[in-house]
């Protein structure tokens, strides 16, 4: 494996697909890894595009399979990463970005070490949050308090991550983001200092 990790958690409304999506211009090559999903679609969101949408039992079955890298259960829903996709990205060198929650970070940070950089994005201050999700439209109450929940929840989690971008201005997050995933890129694995070793001696 050749290429890098680049974790990224946050609460939903922390702004984190807006600014990946507004740094994808300008961090080169990468692979935006689409997790598989027991949720129900949103509106607007298209299979294979924004999450593979699977019921429970396909969900279960993949488990026992081995085929994740990681999953959760988030709200009450089952969250996972496919294992072979990321495989082969890492093989082809590219950088694969993961918008994963706080207990994803934690085992794909086990199983793929050295060559993760997470980041952590959050809007400035609880209260922001709340009102930046008061404002979509999107969400009936129950949804918004639950999201709160984990809000406070994930929040523990922020010293187990490289880095933390505060999303008050948008401009400056994105910034900083592409600044982290232009470095995390230049991670090595194992293996590839090993090998480099191995070369720089001229064995
Ligand atoms: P949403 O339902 O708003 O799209 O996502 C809810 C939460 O699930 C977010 O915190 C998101 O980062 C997390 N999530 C999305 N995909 C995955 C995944 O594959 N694994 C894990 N562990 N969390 C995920």
């Amino acid at each position: 494996m050749s290429g890098a990790v680049l974790i990224v958690s946050g609460p939903s409304g922390a702004g984190k697909s807006t600014i990946i999506r507004s740094a994808s211009c300008c961090i080169g090559e990468f692979y935006f890894s689409i997790s598989t999903t027991t949720r129900e679609p949103r509106e607007g969101e298209q299979e294979g595009v924004d999450y593979y949408f699977v019921d429970k039992g396909s969900f279960e079955k993949e488990i026992e399979a081995g085929g994740f890298l990681e999953y959760a259960l988030v709200h009450g829903n089952y969250y996972g990463t496919a294992l072979e996709p990321v495989r082969r990205a890492l093989k082809d060198g590219k950088l694969v970005i993961f918008d994963i929650d706080v207990q994803g970070h934690r085992i794909a940070r086990k199983s793929l070490g050295r060559i993760v950089t997470s980041i952590f994005i959050t809007p400035p201050t609880l209260s922001e949050l709340k009102r930046r999700l008061e404002s979509r439209a999107s969400d009936d109450k129950e949804t918004i308090r639950r999201r709160i929940e984990s809000a406070e929840r994930e929040i523990q989690d922020i010293g187990k991550y490289d880095f933390v971008i505060v999303n008050d201005e948008l401009e400056k997050a994105v910034d900083s983001f592409v600044s982290i995933a232009k470095a995390a890129r230049m991670k090595m694995g194992e293996d590839e200092i090993e090998e480099f070793v191995r070369k720089w001696r001229g064995r």
